[in-house]
């Protein structure tokens, strides 16, 4: 099984779109498109047909590009079954324990309710990557906006099960905020004060700090490391005003 190709398109303010490709079918999905202009432009450049839309949950900024891609290539859009209703454009819905496919690349579906009560992401255990949308950022998590702290902490638990080498395919370039919040709550925590220094690098030199890892986060990152829900929530809540 050749890899996948995984391309980033950044768009809008700070979203991220994932262009992924399999050599083998030649198919080639795209994971939460904000617009539809660059995704078709990077395709087209690469001669990638479209052939799917994954969306991870119904915020426009995840779904906004899902018609007009759907009018110009035909292409099947997947979405979370729970926001059906929010996601008119979709033609398959899907829930945890669906499976997927790019070709013969398999994605199991998780349901990882929280930034909005239906969010999905799409774990491609064989290749080591998770397409986790508003779930987890690097050195942070999505804001709360239709759930619970307690299901954010599930959600971070069960990312915590994968292997550190798994790719985390995150939809924001948020991680120089997060990073500056994360040393506040987390100050004593060296590899985390390193990567602040890192971040800030890559930063200033206009580069992107996405797809992070699944190690990286267990080291950094003080909302999948938080010892218990109500801590979690006591960190989301002061992010959320700083
Ligand atoms: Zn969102
Ligand atoms: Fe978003």
């Amino acid at each position: 099984m050749a890899a996948l190709d995984i391309v980033r398109i950044p768009v809008l303010s700070d979203n991220y779109v994932w262009l992924v490709h399999d050599p083998e079918s030649f198919e080639t999905m795209v994971v939460d498109p904000s617009v539809a202009d660059p995704v078709l432009a990077e395709a087209d450049r690469r001669g990638w047909p479209i052939t799917a839309i994954w969306n991870t949950h119904w915020h426009p900024d995840h779904t906004g590009g899902n018609a007009d891609i759907k009018a110009k290539t035909g292409c099947e859009i997947i979405a979370p079954a729970a926001e059906r209703e929010r996601i008119p454009t979709a033609d398959r819905l899907v829930k945890d324990g669906d499976r997927v496919r790019l070709g013969s690349h398999v994605a199991d579906v998780w349901d990882v309710p929280a930034h909005t009560a239906g969010h999905i992401a799409y774990h491609f255990a064989d290749d080591a990557a998770i397409f986790v949308g508003d779930t987890l950022f690097a050195m942070g998590c999505g804001r709360l906006f239709e759930g619970t702290a307690e299901q954010m902490f599930a959600n971070m638990q069960r990312l915590a099960t994968l292997d550190d080498a798994t790719r985390v395919y995150c939809a924001h370039e948020y991680t120089l905020s997060n990073a500056r919040f994360a040393v506040t709550v987390d100050p004593e925590n060296r590899a985390l004060a390193d990567r602040l220094v890192a971040v800030e690098a890559a930063r200033a030199a206009g580069e992107p700090t996405v797809p992070t890892s699944i190690g990286a986060e267990r080291a950094t990152n003080p909302f999948l490391r938080a010892p218990t829900a109500a801590e979690l929530g006591r960190i989301r809540a002061l992010k959320d005003a700083a």
